[in-house]
């Protein structure tokens, strides 16, 4: 197990036992982390920030641990998690979808009217002669935020299936390198900004991907935000010892 070996090159190093961790949501009624869920074995996370060694396994649906040295975030244990994670999923690849089928913006300016979909935000950059920026763009706002969703549908599909396949570690491992390079929320910032700059030269009409888009920035974040990490890896590492 890949946590446990990180374990035992971490603990001499720091001449510590295994700390208890600092629970920072819990419900009403729930105060003891030792007797919070049917997980009993130990299971240990190094803090990415400080190093610092945990045992993680009593966390209860819906609590969260942090670091007790430096606060970093550790992990989340939801008992719905899976569900969550697939239900945003799937409506941000329908929105993806719909997106990328309607006009994103039309301008009207001295009689002369243009309509803009996805797609040919980064095809006009290629037609005035910047190939590799418009590659950029169509990689950061479609075919990468694209690619993640549909690893995450597989990943998900197959935990919620018990379906166990030695790809789903080169799966977990893609979405976790590929989704810091998704620039999703980014893309959507910076057009409101320029929206408000080109308002004031011509009338702007927002078409359905517009709204589509915006839809789909906050599930496409919401897919991704409930996807803990070491929860996800736990999982894959249970199923493929059952
Ligand atoms: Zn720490």
């Amino acid at each position: 197990m890949a946590t446990q070996s990180h374990l035992e090159t971490k603990t001499p190093t720091h001449k510590k036992p295994i700390a208890d961790i600092r629970v920072t949501h819990r419900l009403p009624g729930q105060n003891s982390l030792a007797t919070g869920n049917d997980r009993h074995e130990s299971e240990c996370l190094a803090c990415p920030a400080c190093d610092l060694v945990f045992d993680v396994a009593g966390l209860r649906h819906r609590e969260t641990a942090r670091c007790s040295r430096c606060g970093h975030f550790l992990t989340g244990y939801r008992a719905d998690e899976l569900n969550r994670v697939m239900a945003f999923t799937v409506s941000a690849l329908i929105l993806l979808l719909l997106a990328c089928s309607f006009p994103f913006l039309e301008f009207r300016a001295s009689g002369l009217e243009s309509l803009m979909t996805l797609p040919q935000t980064a095809f006009e950059l290629y037609r005035n002669g910047m190939p590799y920026l418009a590659f950029l763009v169509a990689a950061f706002i479609i075919i990468i935020p694209a690619t993640v969703l549909l690893l995450v549908l597989l990943l998900i599909g197959a935990l919620m299936m018990q379906y166990h396949h030695d790809g789903l570690r080169l799966i977990g491992r893609l979405i976790f390198t590929l989704q810091s390079w998704s620039m999703v929320d980014v893309f959507f910032i910076g057009v409101l900004v320029s929206l408000v700059k080109i308002a004031q030269m011509a009338t702007i009409h927002m078409g359905i991907s517009f709204w589509a888009y915006a839809g789909f920035s906050i599930l496409f974040i919401l897919a991704l935000s409930n996807l803990d990490r070491f929860q996800c890896w736990r999982r894959i590492e249970a199923l493929s010892e059952s």
